[in-house]
């Protein structure tokens, strides 16, 4: 290959990364420059708005920085932080056949650590569609394939099964499972999670169950079950960490616990191994935070679920009231997924929504859905009342304006 002696080219393992949530915050930016109000709702941060981090991670970070906590840590974690999250998910969550933990800068590195220690180029991992976009980008960057699963909207967002089989080659290494999930809210019930890890037992694919929204439950008929609970031979690795049930998404911690038959998993537990110390540590004074927390019974949950309830429930009143706007109920997380009717191009209404009125959301097609006849696009419910409220009805007037417009603006 010939590189231009005139300008330093990026990789190709860049071209394809994008990630919407954050993308359509350039535009905001400029209006807001121009002296325009904006309203975001796109991304899922609680400190933006009226959220703080738990005190017990205030507090222990702090004394670990005056403790001398501020070396690089044990490349897995710290054992106290280890020992909890173990502890943790054994005593709550029933996980019984835990042969390791790691910790990482958010889930995020643990995501990435997961996959990277899985894929070669060429192989094939099942992502939910619409996904998290993390996912498809770290697989783009491995060169890996990306198959996508359906979430049937007719079926409150679950997996469909069947579909999800007939992507299965021998190229097929893992299928990720987000649960509760982000974008649509959905809590999976018990049989559909069996019945992915029927297909993960048959075909020899890793399961990668996503479940950093597991405390944040917000109907209370719902239950959330953690799959690796549900089968000790399913090959499988568990997501969590502090960003969200705790509010501390900028302290950047997060775990991955890596469960299943020690023997099959001893070489790719290895892979994490080597990943892991390559990159040193996790940041170390707030891996003290994960322990009180943890331990300490989770006070502020309670409240804090009672105000994304009522936050949620003000938004699905609202959409109800908007002509060709319509959601399935989120039952956990703290995300709406809106389907309008007519605005196929969702990215192009989700622009216009901005310049013309302001208000900041996330095109589906930025989590890789698409369905005919209708355009879909992602909330936050995290903002206050008052601010969710106004959005929607700037949203209200701008569905009024392009409807007797003769349709969605592209
Ligand atoms: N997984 C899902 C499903 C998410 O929604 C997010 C963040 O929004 C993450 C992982 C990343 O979490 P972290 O902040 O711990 O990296």
């Amino acid at each position: 290959m010939m590189y231009s002696m005139d300008y330093i080219t990026p990789s190709h393992a860049t071209e394809k990364i994008r990630y919407a949530i954050r993308e359509v915050t350039v535009l905001a930016r400029k209006l807001e420059s121009e002296g325009r109000r904006v309203l975001y709702l796109n991304i899922g941060d609680p400190n933006v708005y009226d959220f703080d981090l738990v005190e017990e991670a205030k507090e222990a970070a702090i004394w670990a920085i005056r403790n001398h906590k501020n070396g690089y840590a044990a490349s897995e974690g710290v054992a106290e932080a280890i020992e909890a999250i173990v502890r943790d998910a054994g005593e709550r969550l029933h996980i019984r056949n835990i042969l390791g933990c790691y910790t990482g800068h958010g889930a995020s590195e643990c995501i990435d650590i997961a996959l990277t220690a899985l894929v070669n180029p060429g192989d094939n991992v099942l992502l939910p569609s619409p996904t998290y976009p993390l996912y498809t980008n770290v697989l783009k960057r491995l060169g890996a394939e990306i198959r996508y699963y359906r979430l049937d909207s007719g079926h409150g967002w679950e997996p469909d099964l069947e579909q999800m089989k007939s992507l299965i080659d021998g190229r097929t290494r893992g299928v990720v499972v987000i649960n509760p999930n982000n974008p649509t809210g959905a809590i999976y019930p018990e049989s559909v999670l069996r019945g992915i890890i029927g297909i993960a037992k048959a075909h020899n694919l890793l399961v990668f169950s996503d479940e950093i929204y597991e405390r944040l439950v917000l109907s209370p008929e719902k239950h959330h079950v953690s799959m690796a609970a549900l089968d000790d031979e399913v090959c499988m690795v568990t997501f969590d960490g502090m960003s969200k049930a705790f509010l501390g998404p900028g302290i950047r911690i997060g775990w991955g616990i890596v469960t299943g038959p020690g023997a099959r998993l001893a070489a790719y537990r290895e892979a994490i191994g080597h990943l892991v110390r390559a990159r040193l540590c996790a940041n170390h004074p707030f891996q003290w935070a994960v322990r009180p927390c943890l331990e300490g019974g989770q006070p502020h949950l309670p409240a804090m679920i009672d105000k994304l309830r009522r936050r949620r429930d003000l938004v699905l009143q609202k959409i109800a009231s908007i002509p060709g706007l319509s959601c399935i109920v989120p039952e956990g997380s703290f995300y709406a997924f809106v389907r309008v009717e007519g605005a196929e191009d969702d990215a192009g209404w989700c622009r216009a929504l901005l310049a013309s009125k302001g208000v900041v959301v996330v095109p589906g097609s930025g989590f890789g859905y698409r369905e005919l006849g209708a355009g879909y696009f992602r909330i936050v419910f995290l903002p206050t009342e008052d601010t969710l409220a106004e959005a929607f009805d700037k949203i209200a007037e701008f569905v009024e304006e392009t409807r007797s417009g003769g349709g969605a603006p592209c």
